[in-house]
């Protein structure tokens, strides 16, 4: 058996390539950022040929950096940013558009309207999503509509959907067309219990069933296809995990019970709580998806708290209001003040997430008074993305009757220490982060390794978990009950503010 499994983990902002050895740590990585188009108001994009382009560099550079060859690899797995979609031509391989990022909410017409008439509920029982401009669903039925040619390729098979788990695994095999259950569950086009497209859904978005990939496990020992000789691997290594990146971050995480959950803290938030072989229907807002699929084992769901702008609210602060230069100088801004001094910020940029799922919400800065400094302002920021987690853990506890005793976390933000002491000080328990940061390549590295027998079984996965840092809960009840009734209140300011019908 080969040294090392890598993994391909293509992100908002960047694609990167990990090498990782038999105890989960890591030995090499390269990494590259990609354009963000914003051609109007609401609209993100990628390009698809920047992405296939940054995989193949980041996977060579990192393999001469380890100076390793595709045998020394005994597997590789993908991981993605999950609904953000990509159509291309199955005979030039060339995308008729862009790919439509999962942020963007030009399809806020598309998702209202199924809510008009019926066709939200059918979604919300088959699915287990809410109709919203996130999933991809819509963003398909958009480029059929708006980008000519696009609906007639679909009607003679030539229009090939993917996200981006598919639309690099067509290209490295050169010509698979596979997903897995976990990015297929956040399409609104698959349904949860068969784990199949379903054709009532292919209907609401008038999709023909042509145009999308097969659906296979997350960690599958036959494999996604062969790596093509000329690929970036340069061999033909087994590709055998594939996991929409929460997933994956959950499997990195290694939360493979029921009542395990991770919070991971990027551009956004996303909280996956595992709820085994069950299918979990939420009465209050989270979303229901698949956490992972090993082999011919049943599928395992998950509930998922998904918040649109955490990171990017400290963007915010960087780039538009320019108070401070860095992310990470929003914990030093912020330690200035010993608490926000009344003031709260929802940063509902592009309406809210879980629980509220409103589209018509916008951001809005409350409790200002003449006293408040750029300080506040900071610290209200990090206080938002704790508060939003503080929203969805709720929700979580209300829908599965399980209380966390822990809150795993990763992801950019946890580098902020005061971030994750103001988490733990509201949510009232401990914060606790592993020593390997990088748990969404790691999760797909653990896929693809289960898929060829690199690690046995997800015991001797649990193995390589080590906490590095723990934060512990300092405020009494009175002041937490009294802070998160306050950002309960600035949340309803932010309510009813754009007109999206
Ligand atoms: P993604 O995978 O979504 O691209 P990352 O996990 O790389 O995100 O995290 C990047 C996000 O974390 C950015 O939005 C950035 O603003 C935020 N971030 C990075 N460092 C810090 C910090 N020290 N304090 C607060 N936010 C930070």
């Amino acid at each position: 058996m080969a040294d090392f499994v890598g993994a391909v983990d293509q992100g908002t902002t960047s694609t990167r390539f990990m090498i990782f050895d038999h105890g989960g740590n890591e030995v090499a990585r390269h990494q590259l950022e990609h354009e963000q188009i914003m051609p109007q108001a609401g609209w993100v994009e990628h390009n698809p040929i920047e992405i296939w382009e940054r995989t193949v560099a980041v996977v060579r550079t990192a393999m001469q950096k380890a100076d390793l060859s595709a045998s020394d690899l005994a597997a590789v797995g993908i991981t993605n940013q999950r609904e953000t979609t990509v159509v291309w031509d199955r005979r030039t391989g060339r995308p008729y558009y862009n790919a439509i990022v999962w942020q963007d909410t030009r399809t806020d017409r598309i998702a209202s309207a199924l809510d008009r008439d019926g066709r939200g509920d059918v979604i919300r029982r088959k699915a287990g999503l809410p109709p919203a401009t996130y999933f991809s669903g819509g963003k398909i039925q958009w480029i059929l509509e708006n980008v000519d040619g696009v609906r007639e390729a679909a009607e003679r098979g030539d229009a090939l959907f993917g996200n981006t788990d598919s639309w690099l695994l067509w290209n490295i095999t050169r010509g698979s067309h596979v997903t897995d259950v976990t990015n297929a569950s956040r399409t609104m086009l698959m349904n949860l219990e068969t784990l199949d497209w379903d054709d009532e859904l292919l209907s609401f978005f008038g999709i023909p069933r042509s145009m999308l990939p097969e659906i296979r496990p997350s960690s599958d020992p036959t494999g996604y296809g062969v790596a093509h000789v000329d690929g970036p691997l340069g061999g033909d290594v087994p590709l055998t995990g594939d996991l929409g990146d929460q997933q994956a971050a959950t499997v990195g995480q290694v939360c493979f019970s029921p009542g395990e959950a991770k919070n991971t803290y990027g551009t956004g938030n996303f909280m996956l709580l595992n709820t085994g072989t069950k299918l979990v229907r939420s009465e209050n807002g989270l979303l229901t998806t698949v956490c992972y699929k090993f082999g011919d084992a049943a599928p395992v769901y998950a509930l998922e708290g998904s918040i649109a702008v955490t990171g990017s609210a400290v963007q915010w602060l960087r780039d538009q209001l320019r108070i401070i230069k860095s992310a990470s100088e929003s914990e030093s801004l912020a330690s200035r003040v010993p608490d926000s001094g009344g003031v709260y910020f929802v940063p509902a940029f592009s309406g809210l997430f879980a629980p509220y799922w409103r589209s018509d919400a916008r951001g809005a800065i409350v409790g200002l008074s003449r006293f408040n400094t750029d300080a506040h302002i900071a610290r209200a920021t990090l206080e938002a993305i704790c508060y939003q987690t503080r929203d969805v853990v709720d929700a979580m506890a209300q829908d599965s009757g399980v209380t966390l005793d822990v809150l795993k976390v990763d992801g950019g933000i946890t580098v902020n220490n005061l971030c994750m002491q103001i988490q733990a000080d509201v949510l009232g328990v401990p914060v606790s982060r592993p020593v390997v940061a990088e748990t969404t390549a790691l999760g797909a590295a653990y896929a693809a390794g289960l898929a060829v027998g690199y690690w046995k079984n997800t015991e001797e996965l649990r193995e390589n978990w080590n906490e590095s840092q723990r934060w512990q809960p300092n405020w009494t009840p009175e002041q937490r009950d009294q802070g998160f009734g306050r950002w309960k209140k600035a949340v309803q300011r932010t309510l009813d503010w754009v007109d999206v019908d």
